[in-house]
């Protein structure tokens, strides 16, 4: 007979993007020793890119799935339910700027499963130095894993942009795999596909250089009448999502010239806005993960335009009113709801809806 789970609760986090072969492996020996496991999928609610492709919901579809086609006994999807079941989900997003807001809304997810129980494991690899959080809960018992595997989810999503779903096959459980396959005929693939090969590209042009390159970026929030002024991107990554308008800094420049600049191309009020009286606040934003691009630093700043309605913005260069937020409206710059904008992290580029955070969401 196989040994009685001894804990009451194990909590493995992880991004899972795609869950492979090693991430099951893991997940099926935590079962043997815990008697509830809450798996918290972390990088959730962000666009889709191509370090982050599925999203938090399809993730957990896919870990369920692969663990009911492994035999595990964690109930089917109706029995084992959200509330009761040994399987159990927490989502996450990532808080780059913020690390004790993303520590504490770990542990806020967790602890509505665990109600007041202390019986609680962490499960985990120290894999590198990526795998630093594991030491951030020293409440919570180390479980180290004894899967030993060389896989990474990396390689799976090299294999599977580069068109390879042969190789993908080996990576990860069938029930994954058939995701995969699905998800490979939708739009959304298409469009991460041609990322890929965009950021692939990018980074061959830079393969010569003597050393690899920095980036530095700057970026404007403005903001009126409880409306920011976005665009939306019209080169890849991240074509159609909304951005905070901006650019790399040129040879001959300021910071605060470009990003006026930007803000003054796209209003189209030239200098009869006064942008340096409209400056409230700026800020460096320069986390490594932050882009896909390579090391690219933002400054942003952050302007205020003391008016009662947002400016209509120039012909041509994009929409004005604020715009309600949805698919498939396409315009290069437009003011936005803030609350709207700050309800929709999945529609911001990059870091871009942090920054936004950062500065206007009071916190
Ligand atoms: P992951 O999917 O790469 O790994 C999940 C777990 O599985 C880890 O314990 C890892 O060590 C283990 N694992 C992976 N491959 C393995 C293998 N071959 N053999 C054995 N074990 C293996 O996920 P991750 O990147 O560690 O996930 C952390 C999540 O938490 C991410 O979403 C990250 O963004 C988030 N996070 C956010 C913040 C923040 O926003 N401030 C801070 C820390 C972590």
């Amino acid at each position: 007979d196989a040994p009685r789970p001894t804990r009451a609760f194990g909590v493995y986090i992880g991004r899972f993007e795609p869950p492979h072969q090693a991430h099951l492996l893991v997940m099926l020996e935590a079962l043997r020793s815990v008697q509830t496991l809450i798996v918290v999928i972390g990088s959730a609610r962000a666009a889709r890119n191509t370090k982050n492709p599925f999203t938090a919901q399809e993730r957990q579809d896919m870990i369920r799935a692969m663990l009911e086609e492994a035999g595990a006994d964690i109930g089917s999807a109706d029995t084992g339910s959200a509330e009761t079941g040994r399987l159990r989900f927490v989502q996450v997003r990532d808080h780059l700027y913020d690390e004790s807001r993303w520590l504490a809304e770990v542990r806020g997810g967790v602890q509505a499963h665990v109600g007041g129980s202390r019986d609680v494991a962490l499960v985990g690899h120290i894999k590198d130095e990526s795998s630093y959080y594991l030491r951030s809960f020293p409440d919570w018992e180390f479980l180290p894993t004894h899967v030993v595997s060389p896989l990474s989810a990396t390689d799976v999503r090299r294999a599977y942009f580069a068109g390879r779903l042969g190789d993908v096959r080996g990576m990860v459980p069938p029930a994954v795999h058939i995701f995969l396959e699905r998800f490979r005929q939708t739009p959304e693939y298409a469009e991460l596909r041609a990322d890929s090969e965009a950021l692939s590209e990018a980074r061959a042009a830079w393969e010569a250089a003597p050393q690899p390159p920095t980036f530095l970026s700057a970026d404007a929030l403005v903001s009126c009448a409880g409306h920011v002024l976005l665009v939306r991107r019209a080169d890849r990554p991240g074509r159609g999502l909304l951005a905070l308008p901006g650019d790399l800094l040129g040879p001959k420049e300021t910071l605060l010239g470009r990003a006026a600049r930007v803000v003054r191309q796209l209003t189209g009020l030239g200098t009869a806005l006064d942008l340096s009286a409209a400056l409230r606040a700026e800020a460096t934003f320069d986390h490594p993960d932050r882009s896909q691009r390579g090391r690219v630093v933002s400054h942003a700043f952050h302007f205020v335009l003391d008016r009662e309605t947002p400016p209509e913005l120039a012909p041509g260069r994009g929409e004005s009113g604020g715009g309600e937020l949805g698919e498939g409206e396409l315009g290069e710059a437009r003011w936005l709801a803030l609350s709207e904008v700050l309800a929709h992290p999945e529609l911001l580029f990059e870091d871009h809806h942090e920054i936004i955070g950062r500065f206007l969401s009071g916190v």
